[in-house]
């Protein structure tokens, strides 16, 4: 085995982040954005990416797309903002930052893993904190929690993945304030941000000093660019300076950027897709509603849960079943207690609903 000599043990103890195969399937298992750029815009990009010098390392269009972003999110005054490949860099680089002997990292789960992931890969300890069964946060224990870790990063996803709801604002006010008493941040994590009714940017901006120590995480991925690989980051213009020297110098290429300034130029088309997206949430959310033996959650981002009725793999065993019938969704059923039973569906398409709706009834039936 002297080959692995040399290999971190913990990551050989590791399991991957796992992306299922997808192929031929109607995919609504990740929260992307369903629809395609329109045509004459796919020539329009074509024609620009076409031009972009890529024999160039990335420079000024770097600070462009940065620009772009400022005014198109609001860029609150006196801050400043870095960009991530994708929000799961910023989320590592994060990590980096507070690599402090001892230092720790705390989120509700169930959650978005990569958290989890990276605070370990980096050699920070891990606090999961559950949710509540109704996926509201638990104060007592977040703040019990916090109180006795003092952890160096709290993430807040608003809206949560996978539970698709906004916690309590009064609550996470709070939680923010004693994780600000001894210096620690706090992480806004709003990469569902196109979908949700509520912002932590209204707080940021009504009260400034309140979150002073509150990094608003974005991303374009649930945007519409998932595959462009664009996060963001807000916070403090002194802060900001000093987590972007971890930055690889040129963790965006020029092709990304290019493609994040044609999109936020034509960010009118995402917005409208966006609310179609909506439109269907509360669609498809209705039909779900009906059916006897599924339990769907209220969402305020481009997924929903349900919870199906019947013994402990019933899940399991539709999820299988809809996989047999070309519908891929997330079985979360075993990702942590509060989501027994459970299956994560993103909004997709109308007619990629409706085929879910319909492999769902036959199932079910
Ligand atoms: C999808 C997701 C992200 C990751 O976004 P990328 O920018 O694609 O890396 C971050 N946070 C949450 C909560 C997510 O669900």
């Amino acid at each position: 085995m002297s080959y692995l000599k040399h290999i971190r043990h913990d990551l050989q103890d590791m399991q991957a982040y796992t992306v299922q195969n997808a192929t031929g399937m109607v995919k609504l298992d990740a929260m992307e954005n369903p629809h395609h750029l329109p045509e004459h815009l796919q020539a329009l990009l074509g024609e620009r990416l076409g031009k972009v010098a890529i024999n160039r390392y990335p420079g000024n269009r770097i600070d462009d797309l940065k620009q772009a972003i400022a005014q198109h999110a609001g860029l609150p005054t006196g801050q400043s903002l870095m960009l991530g490949n994708g929000s799961d860099e910023l989320i590592s680089l994060l990590s980096m930052a507070c690599q402090l002997p001892g230092a720790s990292v705390l989120a509700p789960e169930p959650g978005f893993v990569m958290y989890a992931m990276s605070a370990k890969l980096q050699g920070l300890n891990y606090i999961p904190v559950s949710l509540r069964d109704d996926f509201e946060l638990d104060e007592p224990a977040m703040s019990e929690a916090i109180g006795k870790h003092q952890p160096a990063i709290v993430y807040l996803a608003y809206p949560n993945n996978p539970t698709a709801n906004l916690w309590d604002a009064d609550v996470i006010r709070r939680l923010i304030a004693q994780v600000s008493s001894y210096g620690g941040w706090v992480v806004m994590d709003e990469a569902y941000q196109p979908f949700s009714p509520n912002t932590w940017l209204h707080d940021i901006q009504r009260d400034p000093q309140a979150n002073a120590q509150v990094l608003l995480m974005r991303t374009l991925s649930k945007f519409g660019l998932a595959g462009v690989r664009i996060g963001y980051m807000f916070g403090r213009t002194e802060v900001i300076a000093h987590l972007d020297k971890i930055r690889p110098p040129y963790n965006v290429s020029v092709l990304n950027a290019e493609c994040a300034l044609f999109a936020l130029s034509h960010a009118s088309v995402f917005e409208q897709q966006a609310v179609d997206i909506c439109r269907e949430r509360e669609r498809v959310s209705q039909q779900l509603a009906a059916m006897k033996s599924v339990t769907v959650y209220p969402s305020q981002a481009n997924m929903f849960l349900i919870r199906l009725h019947g013994d402990v793999d019933i899940a399991t065993r539709v999820f299988e079943a809809l996989r047999a019938k070309h519908i891929l969704v997330k079985n979360v059923s075993k990702m942590h207690p509060v989501l027994h039973h459970c299956l994560r569906i993103t909004v997709g398409t109308s007619s990629e609903n409706d085929q879910f709706l319909s492999a769902l009834k036959d199932v079910l039936a």
